[in-house]
Formats: C-alpha cells, structure tokens, sequence
C-alpha cells in the first residue's frame, strides 16, 4: 500500500500538467541484496513498475563511491538484474538497465553541480553518516545526491519510491528542479517536480545482530540465500535467554519480527501464541522462519537459477532498457542544453 504526497501545488512546473507520471528508482549494486531491501524497496518496485511507466537502473555509478572492485562491481550489477527479473520484473512493462548505459545522467550532474549551494551538500544524511563510519569523504560521496537527482530529472521522473530514510534526497532533488526551472526556464518548466512514494509504515527490518539489516553491519539474510549458510545465518540471529518452557514475549523478539513479515495472519497468531504459552523455544521459531523463507521465495529462487544459466538474455534485457533510457534522457538533454546554452553541433 503506498501512500503519495499531493501531486499539485501551487508551484508554476507542478501547476503545469504537461509532466506524466513516471516512476524513477536506482538499485545499488555494492552488495548481495537483503531482506530489508525486498520489505523495504523491492516489493514496491515490483508492484509499481507494472503501473506507471518506470526507469529501474542499477547504479554503478553510485557504488564506485564505495567500491573500487572492477570484478565485484560486475558482479553485483548482473546480480541486481538477476534478483529483480526473479522477483517479478516484466520487462515488457517497464525499463531495467545500468546507470552507466545513460551517460547523459552525468552530463546533467555537471549542469546541477553549477546550481548547487555546498551547504546543501554538506547537510547530505548519508554523507555525514558514511563520514561518520570513517569512510573516505571522496567527491563522489559528497556530490551523491547530485547525481540521484540528476537519475531522476533526466527521465522526468515525477515519482520517486524511496524509503523514509531516503527522502532527504528527493528533498534536494525537488530543489534542484524548482532552482534550475527558475532560472533557466520559468515559463516553460523542464522538470516536474518529483514527489517522493513512501511505503506506509515500513518496518525495519532486523538483521541477524538486531541492529537494521543493512550490508554495512554485515549482519543481513540474502533474499535468495540457501541450504545451509541460509540455515546458519537463521540459527545465528540474537535472542534473549530465557529457557524453552518459559513464556517468551513476541514483540522483543528478533527471529519474530521477521517471521511476521512472512507468514500469514493466522499463522502469525499461532506463532505469537506458542511464544507467549511457553514450551516454544527460540529454536523452534528458527525453524519456523527457516522454512518461510525458504517457501517465499521458492519460485523466484527456481527462476533465478533458469535465468543465471542464460545471462545473454539477461543482458540483451538490460541492453533494451538502457536504450529506452537514453532515449527518454535525450529528450531532456535536449531542453536542458537549449535552455542553459550549451551549443551542440552534433
Ligand atoms: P544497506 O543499508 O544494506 O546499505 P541500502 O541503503 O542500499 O541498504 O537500502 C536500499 C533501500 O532498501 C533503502 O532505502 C530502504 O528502502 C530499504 N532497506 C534497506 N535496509 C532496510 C531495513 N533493514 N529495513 C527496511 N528497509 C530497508
């Protein structure tokens, strides 16, 4: 269920009703894709691509503010695509493809550097929290949500499916549309202005550790982990101690908050039960879990193994979508230059 912020406003680009909707969103390709990423994100990506038309990319760009790893970066690109055609993505509906096979997406980065305050940038969440963790503040990571706004804009993404905690970014690149429509043209805006898609109450996700699932704890369930390192790692999240034939309270409880991502309503009232009768211990919740997993994605996982053995269709997909990419970007492209006066002679 998605809850949409109003789609007008008085401002001049948003008044105009010329923009369609159209749905943006990039993937990040530095890791193995997580359950918190499918609660999260990918659910919604699935069900929205098959409504609105839709520019899924996988951001290579972005992950090279963090990862210096030609093979790795390679490999989780192609992994995305394989994750997301598994799970449900039609490319028949709407458009898959690599950040990298739209260069104009740098292009406009460039153009929005010019138009940009760097104390905006240096109030950037993610920044300062990556800075935080003692990464290296290269110019890349300073100027990230730069080039997510520049993903967006040069689609004429007008709706942006993000997680709350991502919703600074669509701040700025709203700013980044409003700033350069008036500037460069407040009679005939180039940009919509993107609203942001925000899931409704979105759980965070626990990782096996009880912090957030993130690949940054190094504490996360793969979507399509299996046997036994899907085992390990379930028989590995963090529970209380209190003995099998005691009461256990469901709601302080890591391996249930994920089962109750799973399973139905009913199975989920029988699971809370046992836990609260007492007689149910965390090992049998685990197992429990285990097998949730293990059916939920069953097809996805069986369909992902069919694909992994045909990775030129895998790439003639994104191949596709990248040209559709490029061809919605240079329409953009080609207000924006006219409008800023870059001349092109080509
Ligand atoms: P990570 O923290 O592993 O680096 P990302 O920041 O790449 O994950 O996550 C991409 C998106 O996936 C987020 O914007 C958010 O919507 C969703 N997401 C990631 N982790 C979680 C989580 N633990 N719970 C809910 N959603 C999550």
């Amino acid at each position: 269920m998605f809850m949409t912020a109003p789609t007008t406003n008085t401002h001049s680009a948003e008044a105009k009703s010329s923009f369609k909707p159209i749905v943006v969103s990039g993937i990040q390709p530095s890791g193995t894709l997580h359950l918190g990423n499918y609660f999260g994100a990918i659910r919604q990506h699935v069900e929205l691509h098959a409504s609105f038309e839709s520019y899924f990319f996988i951001v290579n760009y972005h992950a090279l503010t963090t990862l210096n790893d030609a093979a790795a970066l390679r490999k989780y690109s192609l992994d995305v695509a394989l994750d997301y055609l598994a799970l449900g993505f039609d490319p028949s509906k709407s458009h898959l493809f690599l950040q990298s096979d739209v260069p104009q997406v740098t292009e406009l980065s460039w153009i929005f550097y010019t138009i940009t305050p760097v104390s905006q940038l240096e109030k950037g969440v993610s920044f300062k929290d990556k800075v935080a963790q003692g990464l290296t503040a290269n110019a890349g990571l300073f100027n990230y949500p730069i080039l997510q706004a520049a993903d967006i804009l040069v689609y004429g993404g007008s709706r942006v499916p993000v997680g709350a905690d991502q919703k600074q970014n669509v701040e700025i690149c709203r700013d980044l549309a409003i700033r350069f429509n008036d500037r460069f043209c407040p009679n005939d805006p180039v940009f919509p202005i993107p609203e942001p898609y925000i899931l409704e109450d979105v759980a965070v996700v626990p990782g096996v550790d009880g912090r957030k699932m993130s690949k940054s704890y190094n504490n996360t369930i793969g979507i399509f982990d299996e046997g036994k390192e899907l085992k390990k790692k379930v028989m590995s999240i963090v529970t209380d101690s209190t003995p099998l034939e005691e009461p256990k309270d469901p709601l302080t409880c890591n391996v249930f908050a994920l089962i109750k991502l799973f399973a139905s309503d009913s199975k989920r009232e029988e699971v809370a039960a046992a836990y609260r009768a007492g007689g149910y211990g965390y090992g049998h919740a685990k197992n429990e879990l285990l097998h949730l997993i293990t059916e939920a994605f069953a097809e996805s996982r069986e369909k992902r193994h069919e694909l992994a053995k045909r990775p030129n269709d895998v790439m003639d997909v994104l191949r596709e979508g990248g040209k559709k990419g490029r061809e919605q970007a240079e329409v953009f492209m080609r207000k924006v230059r006219e409008v800023t006066g870059l001349i092109t002679t080509y």
